[in-house]
């Protein structure tokens, strides 16, 4: 997606050579015209593929997650926690790795908003290992529930949770950027 990659070379910036900041339109401040745009190809790059609900992590994947949801497909949009509320009921969890933080932490989603069969789209910011996206499965599985697109803002096609999920049967995987590389400070594209 052209308007995601010529911002990401104005304003992203690299630490480390494998975390991109991008502060400015996603992780922080949000552009919304930027993040309609994105959820508008969301809509078109999944539109042959049949869903029922859209999930997200907090914080920064459900910006995008519910324009796609509220505004393009009237899909409900469920976000998993990254905390255990203590009044969250019949819970699911598990647990994954923080590539950024370097740290386990659990999610948990209540069951109730999930029917046994029904379809997800997992929408998220980043996608690097793939951590985030194998928990969702994990969870939508303990419900008997199905996962069957990822959509990703930008992945990081240097790491490796593209190549994990791609090779799983049945689920779409859609990446508005995939970035192969960061030399120096400079980003560059698989496309
Ligand atoms: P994964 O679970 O695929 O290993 O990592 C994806 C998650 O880690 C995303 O939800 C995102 O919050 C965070 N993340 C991974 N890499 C980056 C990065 O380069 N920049 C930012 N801002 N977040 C990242």
């Amino acid at each position: 997606m052209e308007a995601l990659k010529q911002r990401i070379l104005k304003e992203g910036k690299s630490y480390s050579g494998d975390i991109l900041k991008v502060d400015g339109f996603i992780n922080h401040q949000i552009d919304p015209e930027l993040m309609y745009q994105i959820a508008r190809e969301f809509e078109r790059r999944f539109s042959d593929v049949a869903y029922d609900k859209i999930i997200t992590v907090e914080a920064s994947g459900i910006a995008p997650a519910v324009m796609l949801g509220l505004l393009l497909t009237k899909k409900p949009v469920i976000y998993v926690k990254k905390r255990l509320p203590s009044t969250m009921e019949d819970v699911l969890t598990t647990t994954v790795h923080s590539f950024t933080k370097n740290r386990d932490y659990p999610l948990s989603l209540s069951r109730q908003f999930i029917q046994p069969d029904d379809k997800f789209i997992f929408i998220d910011d980043f996608l690097a290992y793939g951590h985030a996206a194998l928990g969702i499965i994990d969870l939508l599985s303990q419900a008997k529930a199905k996962l069957v697109g990822v959509g990703i803002v930008i992945e990081k096609g240097f790491q490796n949770g593209g190549t994990i999920l791609r090779e799983q049967k049945n689920i779409r995987v859609e990446s508005l950027a995939i970035i192969k590389a960061i030399e120096e400070n400079k980003i560059i594209f698989s496309d």
